[in-house]
């Protein structure tokens, strides 16, 4: 893990081997110390630093010897020294963050729940399930209809349907930060493309090279959050944004859309809503450069 933040602090040794940084955090005293730089950061509004003695009265360690050797071992990756006191990396504030999400800790699991809609595929029922951290929506037939990450702590609280309308908002704002080139998880530049070759109908892909994020999605995922599509929906009194993704015929319906040239590719995919039908051209890349809006 790296950090090319914007720290002033000098001499510290980061290391870039994950094994060797996440070593660090095998003291659950590490961990105490991180907490307590991450409750001193919410205390306060201007200053984040935190000089050695308080810290060390904060996660109630007596012996100074004992305390200073935990800290070092914090240094670098996860804390850094400045002037006037200690305080988180960006990873370290990650970490903290992680750990308070459950990411690390926490397994949820939901019974399945019956959703208010169908398979497009075999009209069965859709069901979600939530489990380690997937929201996950597909059919007796075990048709794959959604799924998406959502964090443990969101989970815990929340009943399945809650939990399926945060993915699907989880989903489009992953789909709006990978059209605008960062990866949904780690923010790091992200490359989209339209496959079209092997694939039939064309597939929307993202892989982070960071981090190993990946979407797969059909290709009318592109549109969930174009302004044109949301205003067309709006224009005829719907909310794009009541369906579920599946459920939304440009998502699901591969007749809807026409591979019109191959290279560079340019599908198109249209969208009607009481009798109108707007045709949103997609380059190779999932982006939207044209629409044509086309009567009864
Ligand atoms: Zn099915
Ligand atoms: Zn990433």
């Amino acid at each position: 893990m790296t950090f090319n933040g914007n720290s002033t602090s000098t001499n510290e040794k980061s290391s870039t081997d994950p094994a060797d940084a996440f070593g660090a955090l095998s003291d659950p005293l590490r961990i105490d110390i991180l907490r307590a730089l991450g409750d001193y950061h919410h205390e306060t509004e201007f200053k984040t630093t935190i000089g050695f003695a308080d810290l060390r009265r904060r996660v109630g360690v007596e012996d100074p010897g004992r305390f200073r050797y935990h800290l070092t071992q914090l240094r670098g990756n996860f804390v850094e020294k400045l002037d006037d006191g200690y305080r988180l990396t960006f990873a370290g504030a990650k970490i903290i963050a992680a750990i308070l999400m459950g990411t690390y800790t926490h397994s949820i699991t939901k019974d399945a729940v019956e959703l208010d809609s169908d398979c497009f595929v075999c009209d069965n029922p859709a069901i979600a399930t939530y489990e380690n951290g997937n929201c996950v929506v597909s059919c007796a037939n075990d048709h794959p209809l959604f799924s998406w990450q959502v964090p443990p702590t969101a989970a815990a609280d929340a009943m399945l349907p809650e939990i399926v309308d945060l993915a699907e908002l989880l989903a489009r704002q992953g789909m709006e930060r990978t059209l605008n080139g960062h990866c949904p998880e780690c923010y790091h530049t992200i490359e989209s493309e339209v496959a079209t070759e092997q694939a039939e109908p064309p597939v929307f892909r993202a892989q982070c090279e960071t981090c190993g994020a990946r979407l797969i999605s059909p290709v009318g995922y592109c549109l969930l959050v174009d302004p044109r599509v949301v205003a067309f929906y709006q224009r005829h009194g719907y909310n794009l944004h009541d369906y579920y993704i599946w459920d939304l015929p440009f998502v699901q319906n591969e007749d809807l859309y026409t591979l019109v040239e191959e290279k560079p590719t340019r599908v198109e995919i249209d969208v009607s809503v009481a009798g109108e039908t707007l045709t949103a051209t997609v380059n190779e890349t999932g982006h939207v450069i044209d629409y044509r809006l086309v009567g009864e």
